[in-house]
């Protein structure tokens, strides 16, 4: 290394606070009860679902028994109350994600349902016969399906843009896949399955060039990293309340406004509409227009409280936490004989893929709860990208701002332990 790389790494190289991780354990109860036969738990399953501080189910409880009324409807007392609380909440995620108005923000169910509402109202208006939508090898099912139900529809072809061994989008790949009949680009921000962080700025700016409307899926890239929609500038970036310690059930499409208001409505119903009458319906403004139906107004308000909680110890902080934790669980795990770890990315968030040898990840998985260990094991919703890497399932190892050290080397322990019985 350059003596001016050198200089270059040290002053730029951020100094943060470390996370004091037994501080924020004390704020999960759920990670101090036992499971099976008096095992302490070790909850090593973030990647599908995150688990919830006291301050998130507090406020929950706080709402049905304080403020519990339907919202935009009501003059009475709990109406506003539950109002204000719900629009609230729209500005805490605007903020959160560097939205420029709250009308950019709908809640949705989730990651899921944000997408298939602009596959089925940008994407049926936009997309057409010999059209193409731009995915990548690593996406979540659910950012597969929705777009081949779409291309489906329409006689439009889905793109898929490979990945290295490592498990990281070929941009060349990628740039030649993009050409003037490329409608939409859809990617994940960072992979459940592998872990692997996209360079989704230069992705986005490579779709933009060819004139395509970007969407992120942007599930494992809110719990791990700052977004700023606006400094990326997609054009929708979708994400789930339960991955960033709040509650299952609601989630967010961010989209910008004049793409939003271009989009025709999805659902049908009550709060989306303006007037009715049997001869036209007039629809409502944005972000309304999109939510049809009483929403989960509770969920809105915990997913809100989420958000204060991690902005309250600070994204940067659980980022390197994380980052911590990642390098040095990889290195504990590769001391393990027969172990190989699927996704090796240059950049990761802290997920780590693994396979065993002469051992079905499925055993693992079963061995390591006899023992308190939640891993997951499967296809991760990724089943194209298990074949890419011609492994049937693996087991998933994935971390959160409340792991220590010492959960990793459970994980480790336990493996030995899967060794014993398997070998
Ligand atoms: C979890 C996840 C989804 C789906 O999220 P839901 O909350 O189940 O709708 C989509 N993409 C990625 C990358 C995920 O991790």
């Amino acid at each position: 290394m350059s003596a001016a790389t050198e200089t270059q790494a040290g002053p730029s190289s951020r100094i943060v606070d470390l996370l004091d991780v037994e501080r924020v354990r004390r704020d999960f109860p759920i990670l101090h009860r036992t499971v099976r036969e008096n095992r302490k738990l070790v909850y090593l399953d973030n990647a599908a679902t995150t688990q919830k501080p006291q301050q998130v189910i507090d406020r929950i409880v706080r709402y049905y028994t304080e403020e519990n009324s339907n919202v935009h409807r009501g003059v009475h007392y709990l109406s506003e109350v539950a109002t204000a609380a719900y629009e609230n909440a729209r500005t805490t995620v605007k903020r959160f994600i560097g939205a420029r108005d709250e009308k950019e923000i709908v809640f949705t169910r989730g990651t899921t349902e944000a997408i298939n509402l602009v596959a089925q109202t940008w994407g049926r208006k936009n997309v057409g016969a010999g059209d193409e939508v731009l995915i990548t090898a690593i996406e979540h099912h659910s950012n597969i399906v929705p777009w081949q139900m779409l291309c489906d529809e329409k006689g439009a072809r889905l793109r898929v843009a490979p990945v290295n061994d490592a498990g990281e989008v070929l941009i060349d790949e990628f740039q030649k896949l993009l050409t003037s009949r490329t409608k939409l680009v859809a990617f994940g921000h960072a992979s459940n399955a592998l872990g692997t962080i996209n360079p989704i700025r230069k992705m986005i700016t490579l779709a933009h060039a060819a004139s395509a409307v970007v969407l992120i899926d942007g599930a494992q890239g809110v719990p791990h990293l700052r977004v700023d929609v606006r400094e990326l500038d997609c054009d929708f970036y979708a994400f789930s309340s339960h991955k960033i310690y709040g509650p299952t059930g609601v989630g967010v499409l961010y989209g910008k406004e004049a793409i939003l208001d271009a989009m025709p409505p999805w659902q049908g119903g009550g709060d989306m509409i303006l007037s009715v009458s049997f001869e036209k319906t007039t629809y409502n403004a944005l972000p309304y227009k999109f939510e049809a139906g009483t929403p989960n107004i509770a969920g809105v308000i915990g997913m809100a409280t989420a958000i204060d909680y991690m902005d309250s110890i600070g994204i940067e902080r659980i980022a390197a936490h994380e980052q911590n934790l990642l390098h040095y669980a990889t290195k504990r795990l590769l001391e393990i004989d027969g172990l190989r770890i699927i996704g090796t990315a240059a950049e990761k968030a802290c997920v780590i893929s693994f396979v065993l040898e002469g051992v079905h990840p499925h055993d693992i998985g079963t061995i390591l709860d006899e023992q308190g260990i939640a891993i997951r094991t499967g296809h991760h919703c990724a089943q194209p990208l298990m074949m890419r890497f011609n492994v049937p399932a693996t087991g998933r190892a994935s971390f959160a701002m409340y792991n220590t050290r010492d959960e990793a080397d459970a994980l480790v322990a336990g493996l030995e332990k899967v060794i014993e019985v398997f070998r």
